[in-house]
């Protein structure tokens, strides 16, 4: 039998209001696709583990998953693994890792400090580019990485990143060095460091992109 006791809350009878709607981050993705019932990544990596969803997997020797601080400011996203990646399980220590290290030094930031990830997490044969249906398959991943890490700052590093991140639209001419915030986060295009060792002339725009992430690193430290 139901009891006739006066609420304690007047006006708040009734079941509570239903919790608001996952908006994942990347552009296309749907909620579902965004590992939502993970909550923390060692979880996620584990199931990334047995990912079998595109042919990647069959073609490279592991998923390289991340690495850095899971707590970080500043999240750094590539394309993919390359062949020293696929072989360490670790994204960017090849050639154009250790610039992109030399890189965070020069802005007084250490490789463990930032959380570094890719749009795939498997190695394209012949370092090729991942194809759309690949970008597809393993984009629910990044987006539950940034769900769970939650940084201040991305930076999309190189074309295929911002096209996953922010636009698939988006040319390297119009996004680079250009400022976006979504859903509180700021997020910043820029060259892939492999880019940068082909293309010495990209350096300086890229350095300039670097000293900016500097800056509003800083500006969020104090509150602004
Ligand atoms: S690239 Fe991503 S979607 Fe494809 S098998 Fe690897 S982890 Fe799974």
């Amino acid at each position: 039998m139901r009891s006739e006791q006066p609420s304690l809350f007047p006006g708040m009878t009734g079941p509570s209001p239903a919790p608001p709607a996952y908006a994942p981050f990347l552009p296309g993705v749907r909620a579902e696709e965004s590992f939502l019932e993970l909550r923390d990544l060692a979880s996620l990596q584990q199931v990334m583990r047995e990912c079998r969803r595109c042919g990647l997997r069959s073609g490279c020797r592991q998923m390289v998953f991340a690495d850095g601080d899971p707590q970080a400011s500043l999240m750094l996203v590539g394309e993919g693994p390359g062949q020293t990646e696929d072989e360490l399980g670790l994204p960017f220590v090849g050639r154009a890792g250790q610039l992109l290290n030399q890189i965070l030094a020069a802005i007084a930031l250490r490789r463990e400090e930032v959380y570094i990830t890719n749009v795939v997490k498997c190695r394209p044969p012949g370092n090729r580019l991942p194809t759309p249906a690949e970008v597809l398959a393993c984009r629910g991943c990044l987006e539950a990485q940034i769900r769970l890490v939650r940084p201040r700052i991305i930076v999309c590093l190189g074309l295929l990143a911002t096209r996953t991140v922010l636009d698939p639209r988006a040319t390297m001419g119009a996004a680079r060095g250009q400022w976006t915030t979504r859903q509180g986060i700021q997020v910043i295009a820029t060259y892939h460091p492999a880019a940068l060792l082909r293309n010495p002339q990209y350096k300086r725009p890229a350095w300039n992109d670097f000293k900016s992430v500097r800056a509003r690193l800083e500006e969020a430290a104090h509150g602004n």
